[in-house]
């Protein structure tokens, strides 16, 4: 089977599922837990579009994540979400403790609509929980030939500068910036030196955790197993580092004051909660907030000349001499866009424990199991 483009190889043993079977069993699995059918829909459309863009950290191997949210009582998915705030380009909606991709995906719309009202539009949430991946929002803004921009706080995972403990989330950034043709370039990364996602699979598939990432409460870096570093960090034994590393010297002053300030705007300005007392999906009231904006280019010039001048840069970018260990010169977002396009055509791989869970998680809220395998790669 040729493989186009993908930026996350998959590393047997995996199977590739086809991307319809793999979204209409996330979404069964949500309905049969009592999830209104349009809201399934969207976090089964969130994850599976993680795995396509190639971020298996935040695709289906969170399902069991939210299920567990679900079934505790900690996730309401009932919730009647409302503009608790609505003046000309602001607004913030306070979530009910639903689905944090509901929660997003109705205030990034909101934002687009006041965007196109008055230029700009800024949406806080609160009261939500863990929405996935921050680029799928932000992407929504690019269809109208916006800006989109879109941030979220998490649970304490991360060590302040100069600290041991878990007190910042790994509080993602996305930005998303139309272009003539597609690609849009989304930048769309945690502000830690991975997402808790990553050492997650890494533990789930057997990978070790490089040195760099994780720093124990007694101040050493942790490296090795990382089953035995994912568990230490849920038992407050470990925090990640910021992005930028361990102290200021690589940068991790910036890396920390870049959450901050996310947790400032998605936390304290919003309402929500912030550092460490946010909430796990599984705890009640988690209180995540998100930010959101969309700005309308057409504001501040004409799309084409935008377009233009925007083109203008990424060729030159394009055509800067190359570091000899580069493989190519990259603009954020195309690896992810090519990861779509090709696992929309050949099929999404699943390493072969994230797909023996789903199986598991699927008898436990009682549906068929009916994903369709494509290939099979066990050794
Ligand atoms: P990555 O480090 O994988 O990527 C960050 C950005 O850098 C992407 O836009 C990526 O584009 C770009 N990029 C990667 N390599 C290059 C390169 N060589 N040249 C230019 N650009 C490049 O992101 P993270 O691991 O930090 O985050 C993964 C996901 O996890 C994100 O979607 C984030 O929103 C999500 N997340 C969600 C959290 C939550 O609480 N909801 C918490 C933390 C993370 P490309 O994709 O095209 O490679």
């Amino acid at each position: 089977m040729e493989v186009l483009f993908e930026k996350e190889r998959p590393i047997p043993p995996y199977v590739r599922v086809t991307v319809n079977s793999l979204k209409r069993l996330v979404k069964d699995i949500f309905i049969a837990l009592g999830v209104r059918e349009c809201d399934a829909e969207v976090v089964a459309d969130v994850l599976v579009t993680a795995d396509l863009m190639g971020i298996s950290s935040h695709g289906v191997q969170r399902v069991e994540r939210y299920v567990s949210g679900i079934e505790l009582g900690a996730v309401n998915v009932n919730a009647e979400m409302k503009f608790i705030i609505d003046n000309s380009a602001i607004s913030v909606l306070d979530a009910d403790n639903g689905l944090g991709h509901v929660a997003a995906l109705k205030a990034i719309v909101h934002a687009i609509e006041k965007a196109k009202q008055f230029g700009v539009g800024i949406v806080l949430v609160r009261r939500s929980h863990h929405y996935g991946i921050a680029g799928y929002y932000a992407l929504r803004a690019v269809e109208h030939g916006m800006i989109g921009v879109s941030m979220t706080n998490s649970e304490p995972l991360v060590a302040y500068i100069g600290t041991v403990e878990r007190y910042l989330g790994t509080n993602p950034v996305a930005f998303a910036i139309p272009r003539k043709q597609p690609p849009p370039i989304l930048y769309d990364g945690a502000l830690s030196v991975t997402p808790v996602g990553k050492i997650e699979v890494y533990s789930k598939i057997g990978k070790d955790v490089p040195a760099g990432w994780v720093i124990s409460s007694s101040g050493e870096i942790m490296s090795g197993d990382a089953k035995r570093i994912y568990d230490a960090i849920r038992r407050r034994e470990a925090a990640i580092l910021p992005l930028g590393g361990y102290l200021e010297e690589f940068g991790g002053h910036k890396g920390s004051g870049l959450a901050l300030i996310v947790d400032i705007l998605c936390g304290v300005l919003s309402g929500a909660a912030w550092g460490n007392h946010v909430g796990y999906t599984t705890v009640k009231n988690a209180n995540v907030g998100h930010a959101f904006m969309a700005i309308d280019i057409s504001r501040f010039m004409k799309l084409e000349e935008f377009y233009e001048r925007l083109e203008q840069m990424i060729s030159e970018i394009k055509s800067l001499k190359k570091s000899p260990w580069a493989q190519n010169i990259w603009i954020p977002g195309e690896k992810a866009w090519l990861t779509m396009q090709t696992r929309l055509k050949i099929g999404i791989p699943l390493h072969i424990n994230i797909f023996e869970n789903l199986k598991k998680i699927a008898s436990r809220v009682g549906i068929r199991f009916d994903v369709e395998v494509v290939e099979e790669r066990l050794t």
